[in-house]
C-alpha cells in the first residue's frame, strides 16, 4: 500500500529536511498544500498517466523507476511529482539540487544512502557542475560508484555498487542540459501551464483543506490570475484568506477575491508588478524589442535567470512577446498591457519575416 515517504537527507551539514526550509527552498504552504498521490493530483492527465504505467511497471518487474527528468517553468508541479512518486512506491526520497553539489564529494552520502528502489530528486539539475554530472554517470548507468583514492602517479580508482536507485532530476531550463546527461533519463517529461478549470479545482481543495469558506466563482477569479501556475495560485489564495480573515468575515467570496488581488496589484490577466515593468521595459526602453534578455534584465536590475525562468515562460505562452533570432519582440497583445501603441513603423511577422525567421536566440 501507498505510504508517505520517509525523507532523508543525505547532505550531511544541513540533516533532515524540515518544514520550513527545505533544499529546494520552498514556502512552508508549499509542503502543506503538496498532494501525496497521483489521486490528489489535479491536472497533467498525460504525465500522470506515463508515470502510473511506469510506477505499475516497476512493481511488476520488480525493478527500480527508470530515471526521470521533469522540465517545465517553476511552480507547475515537478517537485509534487517527485514527491508522489516514492509515496507510490512505498519507498524513501532523499532531496538535493544542483547548486549545493558543487563538487563530486557532495553527491557522494546521497548514492550510497540510497536504498534499493529509493529515489533520489535533484532539483534544478542543469546548475549542477559537470565534474559532479560526470561523477554521476556511472551511478546512473551501472549504479556503480568510481572513486580516485590518492594523486598524481599513486592515483587509483576504487569501484563501488550502490543500491539500484531512480533518480528524478528537475529543470526549468532543459536546454542548459548537456545531451550525455539528458540521454541518461529514460523518461523525459515536460510540465505545462494548467488550465484555469484545473487551476479552481486546485485552489478549492486546497481552501478546503486550510478550512476556508472559498465560492465557486472566487476560485475561478484566482486561477485566472495565476498565470496557469499552482503554486501562484496558492499564494494568492492564500494572500485572499488573508485579507478576508483581517478585513471582512474570513469568507473568500468573488468580491473578497477580486478586492485582495487589487490590493496586490495582480491585473486581470493574473500579471503582477514585475511581469508589468518587464513589458514596460522592452517596450518603453527598447521600443518593443527586438532585444536581448540580458538586456532587459539589466535594466530592470533583476537577473537574467529571474526573467528566463519566472517572467518569460507564461509572457510566451499568452503572446505577449515572442522570441526571434534577434531577441525578445513585444507583440500587439503586450503592447496594449503597457497601455501604449506600438510605433507606427513596428515590425510584424507579415512585414518582417526576416527577423521572425530561423532559431530563437
Ligand atoms: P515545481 O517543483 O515545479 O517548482 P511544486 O511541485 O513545488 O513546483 O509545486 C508548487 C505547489 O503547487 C505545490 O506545493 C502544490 O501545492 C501545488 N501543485 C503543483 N502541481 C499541482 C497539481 N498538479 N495538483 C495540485 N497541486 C499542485
Amino acid at each position: 500500500m501507498a505510504r508517505e515517504a520517509k525523507f532523508q537527507s543525505g547532505k550531511q551539514e544541513t540533516g533532515k529536511v524540515s518544514e520550513a526550509q527545505s533544499p529546494t527552498g520552498e514556502q512552508p504552504h508549499d509542503s502543506a498544500l503538496r498532494p501525496k498521490l497521483f489521486a490528489d493530483v489535479i491536472g497533467q492527465k498525460s504525465v500522470i498517466h506515463r508515470l502510473t504505467i511506469a510506477v505499475n511497471a516497476c512493481r511488476k518487474l520488480k525493478e527500480p523507476l527508470p530515471h526521470i527528468l521533469l522540465d517545465g517553468p517553476p511552480g507547475l508541479g515537478k517537485t509534487t511529482f517527485a514527491n508522489v512518486l516514492p509515496n507510490e512506491l512505498g519507498t524513501t526520497l532523499q532531496i538535493t539540487s544542483g547548486p549545493a553539489l558543487t563538487r563530486p564529494a557532495d553527491l557522494i552520502p546521497f548514492l550510497t544512502n540510497a536504498e534499493e528502489g529509493s529515489i533520489l530528486f535533484i532539483d534544478e539539475i542543469h546548475r549542477m557542475p559537470r565534474t559532479v554530472e560526470e561523477f554521476i554517470y556511472p551511478a546512473m548507468e551501472d549504479f556503480r560508484l568510481d572513486i580516485v583514492l590518492g594523486e598524481g602517479l599513486g592515483a587509483r580508482t576504487v569501484s563501488m555498487r550502490l543500491k539500484r536507485f531512480t533518480l528524478i532530476g528537475a529543470t526549468t531550463r532543459s536546454g542548459m542540459l548537456s545531451n550525455p546527461m539528458r540521454d541518461r533519463f529514460k523518461m523525459h517529461e515536460h510540465l505545462d501551464f494548467y488550465s484555469v478549470e484545473d487551476l479552481a479545482i486546485i485552489v478549492s481543495a486546497n481552501a478546503r483543506k486550510l478550512e476556508t469558506h472559498l465560492a465557486p466563482l472566487a476560485a475561478l477569479e484566482i486561477a485566472r490570475r495565476s498565470r496557469g501556475t499552482p503554486r501562484i495560485a496558492n499564494s494568492r489564495l492564500w494572500w485572499a484568506r488573508q485579507y478576508s480573515a483581517s478585513e471582512l468575515d474570513g469568507r473568500i467570496t468573488l468580491e473578497a477575491a477580486q478586492k485582495a488581488l487589487d490590493i496586490a496589484e495582480i491585473d486581470i490577466n493574473g500579471l503582477d508588478k514585475q511581469d508589468r515593468r518587464y513589458l514596460e521595459t522592452l517596450c518603453g526602453v527598447f521600443m518593443g524589442g527586438p532585444t536581448g534578455v540580458e538586456a532587459i534584465a539589466a535594466t530592470m536590475n533583476i537577473p537574467t535567470d529571474t526573467l528566463a525562468d519566472e517572467i518569460e515562460p507564461y509572457m510566451l505562452r499568452e503572446k505577449f512577446i515572442i522570441r526571434t533570432p534577434r531577441g525578445r519582440v513585444a507583440t500587439a497583445k503586450g503592447w496594449a498591457i503597457t497601455g501604449n501603441a506600438p510605433p507606427a513603423n513596428y515590425p510584424t511577422e507579415a512585414d518582417n519575416p526576416d527577423l521572425f525567421s530561423g532559431q530563437p536566440e
